[in-house]
């Protein structure tokens, strides 16, 4: 499994992949009797992997298989198989905190890289439908209680130390995803990468001037530094809105392939940038002006909530199961210092909101200059438009960057995303 080429692997098609799951008891249970009666189509619209919906009789199951290079480039860029094996350890670790956030689990198969789960339907991405303007009122309360305890609970404010220790350790294997990280969110757009792109010309001198920028280049820095030496929690990876499926009253957590034990600021800055990429996208996608002033404002202020409530959610969590090696009880309320654990906490906020507005700088800049683009600009048509919404959004990602250990709260961050939409002669 560790390799392209180890024993057994084989990538399926829609023919080879219904006979397969009809042989797994437990999805054939869930899909009816017999494979005669099975449908499968390929549906994978992401970068890397092959996803399949399999139907029978009774229902249906999403089979995801890893394909031995990335999908978006082919097979020139080799990628291993064991991301697989790294999905569903995080999937298996959240679904013990949050089952509900998350598809049904049914099946892992190293050997074939592949995991078997519920079919989310009606539930569409996230992303498809902030670009078409869609309020979900639940959004921020599902997706900031999510964050809070996954990232506590498999801290070590929470978990036992020995566990905690071994998870890193299993984690740490997940060397390749960590470095398609590593390169396109904080080094390739700060030179120039052979996979960089933008929209042309509109967007060359802002793309440009950034491997100029000082400033931003060790702020990015900073941050991969933060990145690859803080082991705080376990990290869904690369959760921006395309991980995320919804209805109108409910959210799940999809893709956790890039999971691994990092700062819990990079999983909530990645959610953050995807809103704010939405956000400064809005203007693109206006058939008369302003017509989607109201919608932006909606989406400021779901940034505003998904922070304040993983913030609510993390206090409490911080009050009540603080049970790890971390600002330990016996050292505070035990010793009869209430006041000291409310100070830490305090302060442990504020560093995890810096580290947070730095990620989520860093993470809007690479979706505008580096390799992998997002729908939210790419579906802009117009590139003069486009590029202007662009402009815009690279601004914002430069202040969060340079300036997060300056910006006071959630609010700072929607001001100035207000801030910077008037601004009409970026270049
Ligand atoms: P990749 O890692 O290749 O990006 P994803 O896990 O994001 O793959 O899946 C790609 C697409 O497949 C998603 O955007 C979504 O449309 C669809 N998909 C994935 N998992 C499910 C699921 N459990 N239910 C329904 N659709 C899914
Ligand atoms: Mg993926």
């Amino acid at each position: 499994m560790e390799d392209a080429h180890s024993g057994g692997y084989r990538p399926f098609d829609v023919e080879t992949v219904k006979a397969h799951v009809a042989g797994l008891p437990a999805v054939a249970e869930r899909l009816g009797e017999g494979s005669a009666g099975l449908s499968a189509r390929e549906v994978g619209d992401g970068n890397l992997n092959l996803v399949f919906i399999v139907e029978g009789p009774a229902g249906a199951v999403v089979v995801k298989q890893a394909l031995p290079y990335v999908r978006l480039v082919g097979d020139s860029w080799p990628l291993p198989l064991s991301r697989a094996f790294f999905e569903w350890n995080a999937l298996t670790r959240q679904a013990a905190i949050r089952p509900e956030r998350l598809p049904q689990l049914f099946h892992f198969d190293a050997t074939n890289a592949l995991v078997v789960m519920e079919y989310l339907t009606p539930h569409v991405i996230l992303r498809k439908e902030l670009i078409a303007g869609k309020r979900f009122e639940s959004l921020a309360g599902h997706m900031g209680t999510f964050l809070a305890e996954t990232l506590f609970r498999t801290s070590d404010l929470s978990l036992e130390t020995a566990r905690k220790k071994a998870d890193v350790a299993l984690f740490s294997n997940n060397v390749a995803l960590c470095a398609i990280t590593e390169n396109l969110v904080f080094t390739d757009a700060y030179f120039d990468a052979p996979l960089n792109r933008w929209t042309r010309p509109g967007l060359d001198k802002a793309a440009l001037a950034l491997r100029a920028d000082r400033a931003v280049k060790i702020a990015a820095q900073e941050m991969l530094q933060v990145f690859t030496t803080k082991t705080e929690a376990l990290l869904h990876g690369d959760l921006h809105t395309g991980s995320v499926m919804v209805t109108g009253d409910d959210t799940r957590v999809i893709d956790p392939e890039f999971a691994f034990y990092g700062p819990m600021g990079f999983d909530i800055g990645a959610f953050l940038a995807n809103l704010l990429l939405a956000y400064f996208s809005q203007e693109g996608h206006e058939g008369a002006d302003g017509e989607r002033d109201e919608y932006g404002e909606w989406l400021l202020a779901t940034v505003e909530a998904v922070w304040a409530i993983f913030a609510d959610r993390f206090r409490e969590l911080w009050r009540t199961e603080r049970t790890g090696i971390l600002f330990a009880r016996s050292v505070f309320e035990d010793e009869g210092d209430g006041l000291g654990a409310e100070i830490a906490l305090a302060r442990f906020l504020d560093g995890l909101f810096a580290d947070t507005a730095g990620f989520a700088g860093a993470k809007m800049i690479r979706r505008l200059v580096g390799l992998a683009h997002v729908e939210d600009m790419e579906s802009i048509a117009d590139e003069t438009r486009r590029a202007a919404c662009e402009a815009r959004a690279l601004a914002m990602g430069r202040e969060l960057l340079v300036n997060r250990g300056r910006l006071s709260d959630v609010s700072a961050i929607t001001s100035l995303a207000r801030a910077i939409s008037r601004q009409k002669d970026l270049p």
